[in-house]
Formats: structure tokens, sequence, C-alpha cells
């Protein structure tokens, strides 16, 4: 069988809800392992609905509940913020390529210098063992300390470049990678909060 997954909203694990069988429900075969046709789970949120469907076939049931509860009709939705303007959750998602190329590079930089840290760190703890040649391990030490600052500007410089941007389609707010990503954090958690509040209730 098919681990716990809402059919509609694509909630995964341990969560509220059943399961439905549908009007197109084949049961297994005996010591038959798999997942039933037409043998669905849902969420509690997505569970009233979909048992006044249960009367359909269960892939016309769940694009008619994909569309009721306004989520994608070509599966388990990707969790997406209100739109902070007009409240909508109705984004379209829009790579820029010459950022992401960019960023493709930085993040090659970035992994140069730490390899590069690396090698000096072992030159210069090879020279540390011989004789003569602490001067060269306080060199390398000297560059170390140069390398390393270097690596963590390249991985901040990596992760500010904005290699998307996200347009709301019902009022046009366009919000960068950052943003979009601060909302969704935001709403999640706010949700946690709120189960949370439930469960002490
Ligand atoms: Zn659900
Ligand atoms: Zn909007």
């Amino acid at each position: 069988m098919k681990p716990a997954i809402c059919a509609v909203c694509g909630k995964f694990g341990s969560f509220e809800g059943d399961s439905i069988e549908f009007a197109d429900y084949k049961p297994l075969p005996k010591d038959f392992d798999g997942h039933p046709e037409g043998f669905e789970c849902f969420c509690n949120d997505h569970l009233e609905a979909a048992r006044a469907l249960a009367h359909l076939p269960s892939r016309e049931a769940i694009t008619l509940l994909r569309g009721q509860f306004d989520y994608p009709l070509d599966g388990p939705r990707e969790p997406e913020p209100h739109c902070p303007q007009c409240s909508q959750r109705n984004w379209s998602h829009h790579d820029l390529a010459g950022q992401n190329e960019l960023r493709g590079k930085v993040s090659w930089i970035a992994g140069r210098i730490a390899w590069i840290g690396y090698g000096v760190f072992l030159v210069g703890v090879l020279f540390f063992n011989l004789p003569w040649f602490q001067i060269y391990t306080l060199i390398c030490l000297g560059a170390l300390i140069a390398i390393i600052p270097a690596y963590f500007l390249a991985k901040r410089l990596e992760s500010a470049i904005e290699s998307q941007i996200h347009l709301c389609k019902s009022c046009g707010y366009v919000a960068n990678g950052s943003q979009y990503a601060g909302a969704l954090q935001q709403e999640e958690d706010g949700r946690a909060h709120t189960s949370n509040a439930t469960i002490m209730t």
C-alpha cells in the first residue's frame, strides 16, 4: 500500500485523516502487496469534500478536489505562500537564466577556494614536521587567514544571487526568491503555531 499521502494537498506521514474507496475501487488479490486502484488517503482538511465525491472514479474525484481547493492538477502541490498584496495563492515561477549561470560560477569558485584552503593546510602541516621549514608553515597559516574568509564571502555571495522570481498571477505582485521563501517560512511557522495551540486545548 502507498504510504499515507493526502491525494489533494500531498501532506505526508502521520496526519489525521482517513482513506476512501472510490467507485473504481478494486481490492487487491489476497497476499498481494501493492496499492489498490480507486483507494486514496485524505487529510482531515480534505476528507469531507472527498467523501462527497466517493461515487466518482478516483482520478476524476481528485481532479475536481484539487480544482476546488486550488491545488495544481498535475500532482500534490509544493507549498505556496499567500500573496502579500492580494492574499491569493496563484503564483507563476520564473527562472532567471543568466542569474542561475552566475550562481553556478560563484558556487564553483567557492568550491575551488575550499580545495585550495585544504591543500594549503596539508602543505603547512607537512612543512611543520620538517626542520627549518617552520617559516613555510607560517606562510601557509597566513594564506589560510586570507582563504577562509574568502570562502565564506563566496558562499554568501552565492546565496545572495536571486535565481528565481515569483509572479502573482492575480495581481501582478513580484516577489524575489528570498521574499517568497520568507513568506512561505512565516506561513509555515504560523501553521505550526496553530496546530500546537489545537493540541493544547
Ligand atoms: Zn489534504
Ligand atoms: Zn497578488
